[in-house]
């Protein structure tokens, strides 16, 4: 039997977001928006969600399914903070930052949210985060910088 959709899971850096070409441990906070609604570093990076986020998210609510972060960023504290300007901060039912395998992360996400790995969909850009957490028996889908409409359906599809 096929099993169900519960739980849909991503990385940051370079899966959602591109913190001017880097990963959000490289960058220079404080950050800061602009009037025009963009978010820089103090070096003047540019900080963007990729621009399908919103409404990929706003797919993942109304199929009913609960979405979380699994980042092993080195600065954790810059990452919630770059989440909460941007006001993504909310938008995630789990939130699972810290340097450490993927492995760790999922296992947190298991016990915390009661979904077996089975009915959870991973995007990520690193082929051994998708190693790693494919051999949890979850579904991995590996990103090419930036997860976009067409990555996200067929990602849906396939699972
Ligand atoms: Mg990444």
């Amino acid at each position: 039997m096929k099993s169900a959709l519960s739980l849909i899971v991503f990385d940051l850096d370079f899966t959602l977001w591109d913190c001017g070409g880097m990963w959000v441990d490289c960058t220079d906070p404080p950050f800061r928006k602009t009037g025009d609604g963009k978010f820089l570093d103090r070096s003047n990076r540019f900080l963007k969600m990729y621009p399908d986020v919103p409404e990929i998210l706003a797919e993942i609510k109304e199929m009913g399914c609960q979405t979380a972060l699994a980042s092993r960023t080195e600065r954790p504290d810059w990452a919630r903070q770059l989440l909460d300007l941007m006001g993504y901060r909310n938008c995630f039912d789990f939130e699972e930052i810290f340097p450490s395998s993927k492995v760790a992360h999922f296992a947190n996400l298991k016990e915390k949210s009661g979904i077996p790995y089975d009915e959870m969909l991973f995007f990520d850009d690193e082929a051994r985060n998708i190693l790693e957490v494919g051999n949890l028996g979850v579904k991995c889908v590996e990103i090419n910088r930036g997860i976009d409409r067409e990555a996200f359906r067929n990602g849906l599809k396939w699972f």
